[in-house]
């Protein structure tokens, strides 16, 4: 077996304008690609203070426990291996075997994974159906009363559509039946302005390498202080040790990226009116051609569903078939829509100039025109 194929991985399509909504929030800054390089080398972040545990450290202690509870509008903050995990956690801990919970139906699979693992039951609140596919926090209650849920999930926005559904009103319904409340926001935080506090969550879940600038894998768990005992209970044979966490999940190169990123994903999420008034006349351009926009509308966040009835149309008569869409995209400088897809796609507008957008809109209308 030749190992040398390892040696060299290549991206392909890096340069090209990514419309993949996984991507466009995980872009690192200049700041954190050299710092990337600095702390590349596994555990590398111990040099940061060497002869300190990480937690002691004390740029990290003070990022942890105050530059990013600020952010989310959390009391305690802990650093998670992913929004997955995390989920897993608070599950993990605040739930029993057997136990059922609510998250909405356009929760992403791993939440019900993280469900399955924790070995819970899920009933899921359904959506409005097409073309909305709208959460109403409403409908929460009513099956809050018939469950009695350890806990409720609601995905903030989801990854399919972008829907944001009023989490504040069922902040208020979690309040009033005492159930605890996760705000499963990998697509808010790091992207737009968001705050638990004000949401009346008791949890708030974010992705780092999916929207806060960072390498993976790594996410932000914040939480209510009377979750403290719960989730950070400590080891029997380690006094200090928080066994949730396993200890920790603050190890890698990971971290060193999302805090070298930080100061301006703190700052960008200022900007996100901008975002919202892109991604609307962006959906209107796109429908122009005949597609259709699925989901909330006018649209409040930068992920877009659109069902592409045009395009789909010409895969049925081209020669290369459902591939032809992604070919005709990276011929033009475009990629992030998945190879084969046509009837329906997601993209993202996060982060790319009006410039660039005008031009996707351009070759959309060319490949159609052809
Ligand atoms: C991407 C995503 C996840 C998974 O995030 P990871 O950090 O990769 O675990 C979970 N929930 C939602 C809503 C997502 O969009």
């Amino acid at each position: 077996m030749n190992l040398k194929k390892y040696e060299n991985l290549k991206r392909e399509n890096k340069d090209l304008i990514n419309l993949n909504p996984l991507q466009t929030g995980g872009k690192l800054t200049g700041n954190a690609k050299k710092v990337l390089v600095e702390f590349g080398d596994g555990y590398a972040v111990y040099d940061l203070s060497p002869g300190l545990e990480l937690m002691e450290v004390p740029l990290i202690k003070e990022f942890i426990n105050e530059a990013l509870p600020k952010f989310l509008g959390a009391d305690i903050v802990r650093i998670i291996l992913g929004a997955r995990e995390g989920i897993f956690n608070v599950m993990h801990s605040i739930t029993k075997p057997g136990d059922t919970i609510l998250v909405d139906a356009n929760r992403h699979y791993t939440t019900i994974t993280a469900a399955e693992r924790a070995n819970l039951t899920v009933v899921e609140v359904p959506n409005s159906g097409e073309p909305e596919y709208k959460i109403n926090a409403e409908d929460y209650e009513y099956l809050i009363k018939k469950h009695k849920p350890a806990m409720i999930l609601l995905t903030y926005p989801d990854g399919n559509y972008g829907n944001l559904p009023d989490a504040k009103k069922l902040g208020a319904i979690a309040k009033r039946h005492q159930v605890p409340y996760l705000i499963s926001g990998a697509y808010a935080v790091g992207r737009m302005p968001i705050s638990m506090r004000e949401i009346g969550a008791d949890f708030i879940i974010g992705s780092s390498q999916k929207s806060m600038a960072s390498s993976g894998s790594i996410g932000v768990l914040g939480m209510d202080k009377k979750w403290e005992k719960i989730m950070l209970r400590k080891s029997k044979r380690y006094p200090k040790i928080e066994i949730e966490f396993l200890g920790s999940e603050l190890r890698g190169t990971a971290i060193a990226t999302l805090m070298a990123s930080f100061p301006a994903v703190a700052e960008r999420v200022n900007n996100w009116g901008k975002e919202v008034e892109k991604v609307q006349w962006f959906s209107k351009e796109m429908e122009k051609l005949g597609l259709k926009q699925a989901g909330d509308k006018p649209h409040k966040h930068d992920l877009l569903f659109f069902k592409a009835d045009p395009f789909y149309k010409i895969s049925l008569k081209h020669s290369r078939g459902r591939f032809f869409l992604y070919h005709e995209l990276k011929k033009r400088g475009i990629t992030g829509i998945k190879p084969g897809l046509t009837k329906h796609f997601k993209i993202s507008t996060y982060g790319i100039p009006k410039e660039k957008l005008q031009h996707v809109i351009n070759a959309f209308k060319e490949i159609l025109d052809k």
